[in-house]
């Protein structure tokens, strides 16, 4: 199997690149295993260094067999690289454009002249958007952590309890139970609140005939997980009733149709023109879903301009979701994980309408 490493060194040559300079955190831990932070990766075709200050050293000799580990930080780092690169040759040097601070990039520039700085355009993150037997299990390990967390707050979910507390209660449970973190800030949003998709928890406490949203993942060896359930408590008004069974049937129609081959602009379609037929498509204002990994959102989109063919590995969310101002919101979330045949689906958390 080509190594993470073996990709990259691949797209150095297809890309006429000579080295890599790797200072993004999760670029770091997918070429090296390294976890902490402060370092540098350099890579070149024959060499490969992790350079990072006194505090690191120990942990980097443990976690990055095959990388040569030296102490240096600041501008002797740079002095480092650039007498590597010239020891070797390397001219041109792919930096992380989307990243790299406008400081450290002008820094590197000065103290590399006149060797070539050259934007990678994300090519250095892109070996990840596929993931291995191994990346996936770490993420199915999440989701499942996550699923049990979602049965677990059901019991804690009821009238006059706040959404801080219930974030709090789930995030406690994930943490105990062995998630190393949160994939991202818990949402739950309950009544009118649900209808910002990316609601903070609040102190408002939680009603009879009211929805609300869960939004959560896990992290396990680094890697991310992604679901969302939308519960009621007690009977919600009629149009949300109708409303959940609108996203809920139009995730079934994307699900239904994801397979290698296809585009995330067709994948996010399918849910798109069931919302839209129903008269709601100015409520889903969102793609239908992004890539999750060692990033909760990376590549690929599922969206109106995710043009990225689907492959199996690729492991991505979906999650249409109608947003009524005033009123409240359902959004329904599962991550799969595309396969040769279609997908599997690594939520297994319940979707009909459970009401509490
Ligand atoms: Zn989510
Ligand atoms: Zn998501």
């Amino acid at each position: 199997m080509t190594s993470n490493l073996d990709k990259l060194r691949q797209l150095m040559e297809e890309n006429a690149i000579d080295a890599v300079i790797i200072s993004e955190d999760r670029n770091k831990r997918y070429y090296s295993g390294y976890t902490g932070t402060d370092a540098y990766l350099l890579i070149l075709a024959e060499s490969r260094f992790l350079i990072t200050d006194f505090r690191y050293i120990e942990q980097a000799k443990a976690q990055c067999p095959g990388y040569e580990i030296i102490e240096a930080f600041g501008q002797k780092a740079y002095e480092f690289i650039k007498q590597t690169c010239e020891e070797t040759g390397a001219k041109r040097i792919w930096f992380e454009d989307d990243t790299l601070t406008f400081k450290e990039y002008t820094d590197i520039k000065a103290a590399l002249d006149p060797l070539e700085l050259v934007p990678d355009s994300g090519s250095i993150a892109k070996p990840r958007i596929l993931k291995t037997p191994k990346e996936v299990n770490n993420i199915r390990k999440a989701a499942k952590l996550a699923d049990k967390g979602f049965l677990h707050i059901l019991d804690f979910i009821r009238p006059g309890v706040t959404e801080r507390e219930i974030a709090l209660e789930l995030e406690f449970f994930l943490r105990e139970n062995g998630s190393e973190g949160l994939a991202f800030p818990i949402i739950a949003a309950s009544g009118p609140n649900g209808a910002l998709p990316h609601a903070e928890p609040t102190d408002d406490k939680l009603e009879y005939g009211t929805l609300i949203t869960l939004d959560f993942g896990c992290v396990v060896n680094g890697y991310c997980s992604d679901m969302t359930r939308t519960v009621a408590l007690g009977e919600p008004p009629e149009k949300l009733k109708e409303v959940y069974h609108i996203v809920l049937e139009a995730q079934k129609r994307a699900l239904d149709f994801l397979k290698p081959g296809i585009s995330g602009i067709e994948a996010d379609k399918q849910a798109r023109d069931h919302i839209f037929s129903h008269g709601y498509g100015d409520y889903f204002g969102h793609g239908l879903g992004h890539g999750v990994g060692l990033n909760v959102h990376e590549a690929p989109r599922l969206s109106p301009r995710g043009e990225t063919i689907l492959e199996p590995g690729m492991v991505v969310s979906v999650e249409p979701g109608i947003y009524l101002p005033g009123l409240g919101g359902v959004r329904i979330e599962d991550l799969v994980v595309i396969t040769e045949n279609g997908f599997d689906n690594l939520v297994s958390s319940r979707k009909d309408l459970i009401i509490l």
